[in-house]
């Protein structure tokens, strides 16, 4: 495959932006080599600028779950944009998003709209902390909430990938209230609660991680930590920026039927718009001003074309009830096919998966937390990333991702991906 254009661009843009990306991950530092650059989409394909087409297994790191350029979502920005980009004041359609949100998830009241997962995460946190007028929280190493200050502590994706899960910049006095647990150690939680009595605010994390590779809670573990917050008065924060509405209409919270306090969205809710949101029950989000006391807000949030995006993305994954079976059994199908292949060539691997989300690791023992993930082997990574790219297959570019499946793959996309990743595991 030729990235010419690509490559040329990717200079052009070194010169003027940071790395040459908007967001490091892009980078291909993980992996090495130049970024492509995209041209254009369409379902489950991109169209890079040299002409290359690549089956599309990051789908915007996971918003495009019905695939790209998806005709309502399109057709409802279109319209909209007719009548005006943005007001700064209320518009109907706010309500309407949120009144649909707020049917299909269990457990929440309201919902406050805000401009990525991070902005989410971070305006949790502070109404967590304002609502139990407590300071730390706990997160989960490997776990990434965005890239507030109080979440840049051993946080995964990106910074995992780079070797910089502790970021300059974030002071010593905002790091001591973010008390760091592993995934899936219930033990360690309970330790930290009790070393920090009536101090914790909430606990936070990826109720199925996504941002070490997949990985998923050990049976129990969620619950657990439920009981856990409300023998302590903790509030549970469940970070739903990937989760929600991927793995159910109602996401992890009906998936795994845990009651969370406050969760998080981002990706899916904006159907590709730049969309985050936090929710919960009514006594707890009336805690924001301007009915409560608790600080939050944004000159662009409420978007006009970002909440037509996403409500067009939500009516169509509330109106097709088989939309999440598809998905699961898509995911389960390419699952199968590549345990297959890796076996019949004998590479050393652990897959994990729950609904569309899918991961695989190199790495011979259970991956169950940011530990056992980073004991994969990045070199074989590298290779097998760039092998895929070169069969017109693009998975994310770092081992500490998860794969995201679209509506838009059909069986031949999935068939040939498994050929790709037969051809590629002969190689490594
Ligand atoms: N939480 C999770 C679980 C995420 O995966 C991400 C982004 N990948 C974020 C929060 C931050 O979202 P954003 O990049 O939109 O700020």
């Amino acid at each position: 495959m030729i990235y010419k254009r690509s490559s040329a661009l990717f200079s052009e843009a070194e010169r003027v932006i940071p790395g040459g990306v908007n967001s490091p991950v892009r980078a291909f530092k993980g992996v090495g080599g130049t970024p492509i650059f995209v041209k254009e989409a369409k379902g489950a394909y991109l169209y890079d600028e040299d002409g290359n087409r690549l089956i599309d297994y990051i789908n915007s790191w996971g918003p495009m779950v019905l695939g790209h350029a998806y005709q309502p979502v399109v057709d409802a920005v279109i319209e909209k944009a007719k009548k005006g980009t943005s007001f700064g004041m209320p518009t109907e359609i706010e309500t309407k998003i949120a009144e649909l949100a707020v049917s299909m998830v269990p457990n929440i009241d309201k919902i406050r709209f805000v401009n990525s997962g991070t902005e989410a995460c971070m305006s949790a946190v502070r109404l967590a902390r304002g609502y139990t007028n407590k300071d730390k929280i706990i997160k989960f190493a490997g776990c990434y909430h965005g890239h507030s200050d109080s979440f840049l502590i051993q946080a995964g994706s990106g910074a995992s990938t780079f070797g910089t899960p502790n970021s300059p910049g974030v002071t010593k006095g905002t790091a001591k209230d973010t008390l760091l647990a592993k995934y899936n150690d219930i033990e360690n939680v309970k330790q930290l609660i009790e070393a920090n009595p009536n101090e914790i605010a909430c606990i936070i994390i990826e109720p199925v991680a996504g941002n070490m590779g997949c990985v998923p809670p050990n049976e129990g573990f969620l619950q657990t930590l439920r009981n856990l917050c409300d023998a302590n008065n903790i509030l549970l924060v469940f970070d739903e920026v990937m989760t929600g509405f991927r793995l159910a209409k109602g996401g992890a919270q009906e998936l795994y039927n845990i009651k969370a306090d406050i969760v998080c969205f981002g990706k899916v809710i904006g159907g590709g718009l730049p969309v985050g949101a936090f929710a919960a029950s009514k006594e707890i989000m009336d805690y924001l001003a301007p009915s409560g006391p608790v600080y939050q807000a944004g000159t662009l949030s409420g978007n006009p074309l970002a909440m037509a995006a996403g409500l067009a993305m939500l009516t169509q994954l509330n109106q097709d009830a088989q939309v999440f079976n598809r998905l699961n059994k898509k995911t389960a199908y390419l699952h199968t096919g590549i345990a297959n292949v890796m076996n019949k060539n004998e590479v050393v691997h652990t897959i994990n998966r729950v609904g569309s989300m899918i991961s695989v690791h190199f790495a011979k023992d259970a991956v169950v937390d940011f530990e056992t993930a980073a004991n994969g082997n990045n070199d074989t990574f590298k290779k097998f990333f760039h092998g895929l790219l070169h069969e017109g297959v693009y998975i994310a570019p770092s081992a500490f991702e998860t794969w995201f499946i679209t509506d838009a793959l059909s069986y031949e996309d999935l068939d040939f991906t498994i050929n790709a990743v037969n051809n590629v595991a002969k190689t490594l």
